[in-house]
């Protein structure tokens, strides 16, 4: 969650919206200066964060790996995060039911093709056995 007038931003379970809505006070208020706060995403016509635009294209330009997931790309500017770190040398994944322009522009080096909410569990558990595996490794090498 984020307010729109500080840009304070705050953990999702800070604030009981089911509590709030049956008490007739939402929107939630910002405690810092009484703006409106709203889930810190971004909706069609709506402008992007500053702070979140620059961070975005920072971390683009200096990732290794960058993961796509769940979008079209083809909504612009994040559209072009995708762009920006193939640029710089990162590696692109992309995990979507349908390729995308990404794809087919050869943006991706690779499509994981499926739903993100199945993939990205096994590639987080995937991961997860490589670091353990790589620190027993490390234990049996150092002992
Ligand atoms: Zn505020």
């Amino acid at each position: 969650m984020r307010c729109i007038k500080c840009g304070a931003r705050f953990q999702n379970d800070a604030y009981d919206l089911d509590k709030l809505r049956r008490e007739n006070k939402l929107p939630p208020h910002c405690p810092n200066c009484q703006g409106i706060i709203q889930p810190d995403g971004v909706s069609f016509g709506e402008p992007i964060p500053d702070d979140a635009s620059r961070k975005s294209n920072v971390l683009a330009r200096m990732c290794d790996l960058m993961l796509i997931c769940k979008t079209t790309a083809s909504v612009y500017p994040f559209a072009e995060l995708a762009n920006i770190a193939k640029r710089n040398g990162a590696r692109i994944v992309e995990i979507n039911e349908e390729p995308t322009r990404l794809t087919e522009e050869k943006i991706s080096d690779y499509l994981i093709q499926g739903k993100t909410g199945v993939i990205l569990p096994q590639i987080v558990a995937e991961v997860k056995e490589l670091l353990t595996h790589r620190k027993r490794k490390r234990r049996v090498f150092h002992a």
